[in-house]
């Protein structure tokens, strides 16, 4: 349930960003989530809904667009993209893979209401 741990990080740094942006309400909370962090999205929303509510910022929701893994052989130097986690490469069979893409986890932006608005 790893899950809880990176919804109450969210909600920190959410908490933070609104407050330096002046931000009274926020509605929307967009994040980038790699597949390799294999995040049960929703479950993140259901945790992410219960901690925001003991901040100011109770109702935001949670948005998260999944990132594709990318990698990139480094024997032959082919690309390959997808949700397929297989670590060998398609055209070679190597497994020195350099990873492109997937293991994202961030906050991208926020939507709300400041006081200038
Ligand atoms: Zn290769």
């Amino acid at each position: 349930m790893h899950e809880w741990t990176i919804a109450d990080n969210l909600v920190r740094l959410v908490g933070e960003a609104a407050r330096k942006e002046g931000l009274t309400e926020v509605s929307e909370v967009y994040v980038k989530v790699g597949v390799l962090r294999q995040v049960i999205p929703e479950t993140l929303k259901t945790a992410f809904s219960h901690l925001i509510g003991e901040i100011e910022f109770a109702g935001a929701e949670l948005k998260i667009e999944k990132i594709p893994l990318a990698v990139k052989c480094r024997d032959c130097g082919s690309k390959k993209a997808g949700d397929d986690l297989a670590f060998t490469c398609g055209r070679c069979g190597g497994i020195d893979l350099e990873i492109l893409a997937g293991d994202e986890l961030y906050l991208d932006y926020l939507e709300g209401k400041g006081n200038g608005e």
